[in-house]
Parts: structure tokens; C-alpha cells; sequence
């Protein structure tokens, strides 16, 4: 099997944007002059393609990270679906994973909104080249050079214009002056856009052109050397020239090309998808990708290419009602046919792979072969998760570094009727499968189902979805805030486990030392062992075995986090020590350690950006003091301010009425987990005392 698409005709891109931005619109119109669907959706009907999820449509959100297919200018582009709620920061960030380069969507009227500013700050983390463009220009009190300027201001970008709008007298948005090809765009009425002709700039407007494409010349000739030679010798350069130049500029991140239109009044979108193709990188650009050997734990590159041995990352799993259990993954190099055997690093487990689909935006296409570069969905695999990595057994890669943020709150759940109760847990299961963000346990204490995620519109989601997609009605309390634990030293704990089960001894001891993590968030296993007679899955079962401990800490019950856990010493018998018996030592050795420790409690932080108009300042500051929170940054905008502020979760419910009251409604702000952080003793008394005597806490 051929490739269709050259790797270097390739293009996978994500779409970053504040909630109604317009990002949607753009999508939808971006699939339908690819050609792919047939009729433009409107958002405001419900209709668009890429909401496929119905409580999406609802509420006028997009959650998933649903890829898209469609071909333009004979290169492909896959449209990997970011969610825009700050509730899903940690599927943004794994779509981020997998992109080449991104458009980042800003409104005419605001301008950069507060949670562009973070997705923004995600993909500069992830170092993802990106394009701008300013939508909504046809509104009144949009301001194309006001919101270019925002990007500077509040993001640190460094915006090169590009494209101009072009109003008429009467102030009507009606096309866009390119800069590189110094024409007027006109897009026509009557086929919703799709002619587009090209006409000489208007003597009106010849100035402000020329002064912008000199503005444009000069930024890229700072960056590029051939540029900056024609530059100074004010010599024509030849449209291709800039094109190759802010090429150069875009993927080496240097500038961020900016581009304006109005999706819904269908102009701008077509220059839109040649600046992806044109600016955007391939695989091929980005050549390599790193990955940590599991053996050894050394990082190691993967070639971008169809020759390196096979690896891929799997970045969302839904439930598809035709295939169930649909994983999208990134194959990164290498080829998988359909029917192939890969090995899934994360489980340990090799399994066939049934089915390879393309999906386009009303289609699915089965495919024989993905390629490097493409972005698929595969059918097949049992064990694999969002996060895991597939490969060949010969050559073992891990992609997943991501650390999912532990979730923030939690509420009990449980069926309506007793017959429902095991469909219910199978949904939980299925939706603890599709997003990490997401878990679902017993409470130890009471045997309670507990779900817990990353706010309350989250669950609130959670819940909608078990009645819409899996037909169960259920129960819930109210939201808890998750606290954790947390150990202050180091301390070993040791277990010795020597039994018979069915007529076999079993054996194993085990010592693990449990410490705080130094060097930042997250739990961390170190195999301090330094003999290799012990064979590497059984290693594998005594980090589980020790993480299982981890569940349950010794204080308040609460899952202990962030720590190192080092195996230091091991001792078996050959015939006498399994799986079983190493992991069952593990547990008992951490628990043993976490008897020895001091361990504190620990609740969330969250980072909270207030927007809100003057008048209302000294309320929302002192309402967030009231609260135990600190406001750390007041940036004066014209007439309002953005306030960033850090304030325990747990004094924060509520929070949404308490400023709609303060400010007439005026005020907004958006919230996000920041860090787990210390309780004071006194408030950590009284939490103790608090979950030691509330045994139920359903509502109804
Ligand atoms: P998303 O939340 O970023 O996906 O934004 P949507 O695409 O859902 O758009 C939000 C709202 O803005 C919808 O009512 C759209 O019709 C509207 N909208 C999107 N693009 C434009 C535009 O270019 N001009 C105007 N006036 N409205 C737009």
C-alpha cells in the first residue's frame, strides 16, 4: 500500500479558542470548503458536525477531541477537536500532544479572552507553532488592530499582520486585503463564500496596505536572512519568497502570522486552510519525537517517518455505537495494517488490531494501513487507555509523560433502582476508560460509589451523559472537594508474606522507602535494585502493588500523593513468588512505611481569572479574602480589570452566584485547578472531624 498524501503534504492542526470565539463556525466552514460536508451547520441550530455529543449541542460546547479528516490543496489535514472549557484542561493538553501546529481563534470584539491565555500558555509549553486568527469582524465594535494588540499585550505573542480587513463606507465588513499577494479578496454571496476573486486594493486603501506589508517585510527580514538582504536593498521580493519566509518564522516560533475573517459571514475561512498548509509544519518538520525506553527509562527518539519502527499514542477513547470501544491515536512512525499485532506499553499486553477508520466530518473511511503522521481510529484494543502508547515488542517506547491533575471534587452516586445499579457501573466504567480525568471508587469507609473529576460541570456532564448515552438514572450527593495526603520524610516500611494457597507456598519480602517528591507533583516508583535477576514484570507488579497503598492514607483515608517510592531490597524463591504475592508484600511494605511517617493533609487550590468591571473591584477583593484566597495579579484593562486570584476549593462553592450578586452580573471568571497545598492545622482538625461523622451524604 501507497501513501495518498506525501508525510510532508500532512498536516495535523488543533484549533484553540475562548468559548464563542468560533471556533465551531470556523470548523464547520473549514470542512465544508474541503468538500467534505455538504451543507454548512450552523452552531446556533445544532446542528455542526464536530459537536457530535448531543449535551454538547445543549450547551453549545464542544468537550471532545474528536479528529477530523479533510483534504485541501492536495495536502491532508487532520483537525484534532480542543475542547475550550477550562473543566478539560487535561484534554486540551493531550490534544496538544499530538499536533503539529495550531490556530489559535480570537474574537474581533474581546480580543484575547482569559482562557485563550492559558490554552495559549499550554501550547507554548508544548512548543506547537501556531497561526492567529481574529473571527467576528463583521460585529459592530470589532477592532481587528485593538485585538492583534491584546495578543501582545496579554499573551507576549509576536504577531506579524498578514491579511487587513477591508470595510466599506458604510462600515460593512465586505473582504480582506492579503498583504503577500496585495489583493482584495471578495467572497461571494451567493455560494455561501466559496468564489473567491481576487481584485487590485482599492485606492482607498492603498496606504494602510503598504504600510502593513511594510510593517509584515520588516518583521520577517529581523528573522530571515534573504529577507532582510531584499529588505535593504528595497528590492521586490517575490511573493513565494515571503511565503517561504513566514514559514520559517511560523515553525521556528519566532511569529505568529495573523489572519481576520468573519466565519459565519463565510469570508476569510479559505485563506485559512492555505495558511495551515502553507505555514502550518508537517511530521516531516518536526522529525523526531521523543519517547522514554521503559527498560531503562533513557529517552529515545522516533523518526517521523513511515521506515522507523512503529509507535503511536492514544490520545481519547469513546464508546462508538457501531464499533464500541474506539481509541484515536497518533501514529508517530511506522506503519499498522489492519489485522496487526501491537504491543500496548502501558498494559504490558499485545493485542490485534480489528479495524483502522479515517474519520471525516459525516463518514468513516475503513483504511488497510496508517501511515506516520496520520491520526486514526483503531478498534481492537481491550486493555489500552487514553494515554497509552503502542509499539512493537522489539522496540519498546512509552509517549505517556503526561501528568493528569489528580481530580478536585467528588460526589456519591448511586443507582435509582437496584436493577440499575450494575448497568451503572458499567457506564462508570466505560466514561473512567474515555477520560483520566475522571474516576470512580468505593469509599473504603461506607462502600459508597464516589466519582470524582475536575469540577462541578464536569460530573454535572458525567451525570447527563449516563442518561443520554447509557440510559441510567441515578442519585447523587452533593460535590465533596478531594482532599489528599502527603508524607514529610522518608521512612522504609518492610513486609514479609510466606502462605499456602491452594496447596502452594507462596513467598515474598519486600522493603519500599516512601518520600516526598522534591522535584515536583506526581508519584514517581525508582527501582533502586541493582541485580537484574529479578525479572522486569515483576517489578512492574510490586509498582502496583505499592501504588495500591497509595489509595488509602493512614490519616484521614485520604490518597497520598506526590511522593517517590524506591524498591530497595527484594527477596523470593523461585516456584514460590508470583505476581500475586509480590504485589500483596508491595502494598503492605508502603503501608508499613506510611504508618512510620508523618503525613499531612492537603486540599486544592484553584487559579481563578475574575473579570470584572471597576466599579465592582473592592467587592470581588474582599470576597475573595473572606474566602482564604489571595489575589495575586489586578491587570487594568479600558473599562474593566482581569483579576487573578488563588483560593481554596473548598470556599469556593457557590462562588458563581456570590459574583453574579456582587457585581449585577457584570463580573465572570473562569476557574482551574492550580495546586494541592497544606491545610492549616486548625482547618485540617476540623475536616477530619467532619468526614469522620458524615456517613451519607445523598441528598435525596
Ligand atoms: P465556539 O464556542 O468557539 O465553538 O464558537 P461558535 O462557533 O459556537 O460560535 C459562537 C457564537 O458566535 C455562535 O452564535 C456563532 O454563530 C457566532 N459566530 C461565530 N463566528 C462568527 C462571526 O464571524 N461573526 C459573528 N457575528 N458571529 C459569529
Amino acid at each position: 500500500m501507497e501513501r495518498k498524501y506525501p508525510i510532508n503534504k500532512v498536516r495535523n492542526i488543533g484549533i484553540m479558542a475562548h468559548i464563542d470565539a468560533g471556533k465551531t463556525t470556523t470548523t464547520e466552514r473549514m470542512l465544508y470548503y474541503s468538500g467534505k460536508i455538504y451543507r454548512i451547520g450552523e452552531v446556533d441550530d445544532g446542528t455542526a458536525t464536530m459537536d457530535w455529543m448531543l449535551q454538547e449541542q445543549e450547551r453549545g460546547i464542544t468537550i471532545t477531541s474528536a479528529a477530523t479528516t479533510c483534504e485541501w490543496n492536495s495536502h491532508k489535514i487532520n483537525i484534532i477537536d480542543t475542547p475550550g472549557h477550562v473543566d478539560f484542561t487535561a484534554e486540551v493538553e493531550r490534544a496538544l500532544r499530538v499536533l503539529d501546529g495550531a490556530i489559535g481563534i480570537f474574537c474581533g470584539v474581546a480580543g484575547v479572552q482569559p482562557q485563550s491565555e492559558t490554552v495559549w500558555r499550554q501550547a507554548e509549553r508544548y512548543k506547537v507553532p501556531r497561526i492567529a486568527y481574529i473571527n467576528k469582524l463583521d460585529r459592530t465594535g470589532a477592532d481587528f488592530f485593538n485585538a492583534v494588540d491584546s495578543m501582545v499585550k496579554k499573551l507576549a505573542a509576536r504577531p506579524v499582520i498578514t491579511q487587513i480587513p477591508y470595510y466599506t463606507d458604510d462600515d460593512e465588513f465586505a473582504g480582506i486585503i492579503d498583504l503577500v499577494s496585495e489583493k482584495l479578496l471578495l467572497f461571494s454571496e451567493e455560494d455561501g463564500g466559496s468564489t473567491i476573486s481576487h481584485e487590485d486594493i482599492p485606492e482607498s486603501h492603498k496606504a494602510i496596505s503598504e504600510e502593513y506589508r511594510e510593517n509584515m517585510l520588516e518583521a520577517l527580514a529581523d528573522y530571515v536572512e534573504e529577507i532582510t538582504e531584499a529588505f535593504l536593498d528595497e528590492k521586490d521580493i517575490p511573493e513565494k519568497d515571503i511565503i517561504g519566509a513566514l514559514r520559517k518564522v511560523t515553525i521556528n516560533q519566532d511569529l505568529v502570522p495573523v489572519f481576520c475573517g468573519s466565519s459565519l459571514k463565510n469570508k476569510g475561512v479559505q485563506p485559512l486552510l492555505d495558511a495551515v498548509v502553507n505555514y502550518l509544519p508537517s511530521p516531516e518538520d518536526i522529525g523526531t519525537v521523543k519517547g522514554i525506553s521503559p527498560k531503562n527509562e533513557q529517552s529515545i527518539d522516533f523518526k517521523l517517518n513511515d521506515s522507523e519502527s512503529m509507535s503511536a499514542y492514544v490520545f481519547k477513547i469513546v464508546t462508538d455505537p457501531f464499533v464500541g470501544k474506539l481509541l484515536f491515536a497518533r501514529i508517530y512512525s511506522g506503519t499498522i495494517k489492519r489485522g496487526s499485532v501491537v504491543f500496548d506499553t502501558n498494559s504490558h499486553t499485545k493485542e490485534r488490531i480489528t479495524k483502522i477508520l479515517q474519520i471525516h466530518a459525516n463518514r468513516r473511511e475503513e483504511l488497510e494501513v496508517a501511515f506516520s503522521g496520520d491520526i486514526v481510529g483503531l478498534v481492537g484494543l481491550k486493555s489500552a487507555k487514553t494515554g497509552h502508547t503502542l509499539c512493537l515488542q522489539n522496540k519498546k517506547v512509552s509517549y505517556e509523560n503526561i501528568t493528569f491533575p489528580e481530580p478536585v471534587i467528588s460526589m456519591a452516586i448511586e443507582a435509582k433502582s437496584k436493577k440499575e445499579q450494575q448497568k451503572l457501573d458499567e457506564a462508570l466504567i466505560k466514561l473512567e476508560e474515555e477520560d483520566p480525568t475522571f474516576k470512580k471508587y468505593i469509599d473504603p469507609e461506607n462502600g459508597q460509589t464516589l466519582i470524582s473529576g475536575m469540577g462541578e460541570l464536569h460530573l454535572e456532564i458525567i451525570i447527563d451523559r449516563l442518561q443520554r448515552e447509557f440510559n441510567v438514572h441515578a442519585n447523587v450527593g452533593k460535590p465533596q472537594v478531594s482532599y489528599k495526603e502527603t508524607v514529610t520524610k522518608a521512612t522504609t516500611g518492610f513486609a514479609h508474606i510466606e502462605y499456602d494457597f491452594n496447596g502452594k507456598s507462596l513467598f515474598a519480602a519486600v522493603s519500599i522507602e516512601i518520600a516526598p517528591n522534591l522535584d515536583g507533583e506526581g508519584t514517581v516508583f525508582k527501582n533502586a535494585i541493582k541485580s537484574d535477576s529479578l525479572e522486569e514484570r515483576f517489578i512492574d507488579y510490586i509498582e502496583e502493588g505499592a501504588k495500591d497503598a497509595l489509595l488509602v492514607g493512614n490519616i484521614a483515608g485520604f490518597p497520598v500523593i506526590d511522593v517517590v517510592l524506591t524498591l530497595k531490597s527484594v527477596d523470593f524463591r523461585e516456584g514460590e513468588s508470583d505476581e500475586t504475592s509480590f504485589k500483596m508484600a508491595a502494598t503492605q511494605a508502603v503501608e508499613d512505611a506510611l504508618k512510620k511517617n508523618d503525613s499531612i493533609l492537603l486540599e486544592p487550590v484553584m487559579k481563578l481569572d475574575i473579570i470584572c468591571p471597576e466599579e465592582y473591584i473592592g467587592d470581588v477583593i474582599n470576597d475573595i479574602n473572606m474566602r482564604g484566597g489571595k489575589i495575586e495579579k489586578i491587570d487594568k484593562q479600558k473599562s474593566y480589570s482581569v483579576l487573578n486570584a488563588v483560593a481554596p476549593l473548598d470556599r469556593l462553592f457557590g462562588y458563581a452566584t456570590e459574583l453574579r450578586s456582587c457585581s449585577q452580573g457584570r463580573a465572570s471568571y473562569t476557574m482551574q485547578f492550580y495546586t494541592y497545598d497544606r491545610i492549616p492545622e486548625s482547618r485540617a482538625t476540623k475536616i477530619m472531624a467532619r468526614f469522620r461523622g458524615e456517613l451519607s451524604y445523598y441528598e435525596k
